[in-house]
């Protein structure tokens, strides 16, 4: 991306040089893969959750034994490698053109995961909103994740000591990342009840923005 591009620029023709971004942030289990899901369903928001993206990775290749090595202990992967995998990728995406940054308001889902990944991206995105999906419920956040596991063969949610690693990690690098932003962004959802009731409160903050982004009125 920013500084590794040789050549032609995928980037927005409308000049700005960084992708328009919503964050979607919460820990392990709080909805934000189902969210994420539904929002990129709506034309104009382009979902892109990190999770997927490495999980797809071949997992015989030197990038997939790195992820399968972090991953299974409940463990980040190494931000300088997540972040170049995720610039290609997105990147990539904008070349095929099912990323349309003009058009598109991109929802990013599990990444930024620490305050230096937030920093990193600062060269790539402009974060408009971030949409914190708050659940105070731990036992139900258990009970989604291994829910999940079963239903797709998740390795790393199926454990009971790999998720209290998960959560503990969210706590310790992820949570501060929400500091790293202005207070004034930030929008907590809670994510209780059922997908379409948290939508509905998602949508209530993400609707506005899209009708600004699609009348030019974004910074
Ligand atoms: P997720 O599906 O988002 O819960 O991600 C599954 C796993 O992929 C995480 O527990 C990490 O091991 C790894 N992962 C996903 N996103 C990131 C990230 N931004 N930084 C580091 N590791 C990540």
């Amino acid at each position: 991306m920013v500084g590794e591009r040789k050549g032609v620029d995928t980037r927005s023709v409308t000049g700005h040089s960084r992708y328009r971004a919503v964050l979607l942030m919460g820990a392990p289990g709080s909805g934000k893969g189902t969210q994420g899901g539904i929002l990129g369903q709506i034309p104009g928001f382009y979902h892109f959750a990190m999770g997927d993206a490495l999980r797809v990775i071949n997992i015989r290749s030197d990038l997939g034994k790195i992820f399968y090595e972090y991953t299974s202990r409940g463990e980040l992967v190494p931000d300088d490698v997540v972040i170049k995998f995720w610039a290609k990728n997105l990147d990539a995406h904008a070349t095929l053109g099912d990323f349309k940054p003009d058009d598109d308001l991109l929802i990013l889902d599990g990444i930024p995961r620490t305050v230096n990944q937030a920093r990193v991206l600062q060269q790539h995105i402009q974060v408009q909103r971030i949409i914190h999906l708050v659940c105070r419920d731990e036992n139900a956040m258990f009970e989604r994740l291994r829910r999940r596991a079963l239903k797709e063969n998740r390795a790393d949610d199926a454990d009971e000591k790999v998720i209290r690693r998960r959560m503990k990690v969210y706590e310790d690098a992820t949570r501060p990342v929400l500091e790293f932003y202005s207070k004034d962004i930030v929008a907590e959802v809670e994510s209780v009840g059922s997908p379409a009731r948290v939508l509905s409160q998602i949508l209530t903050v993400l609707a506005p923005l899209q009708d600004q982004h699609f009348s030019g009125k974004l910074e």
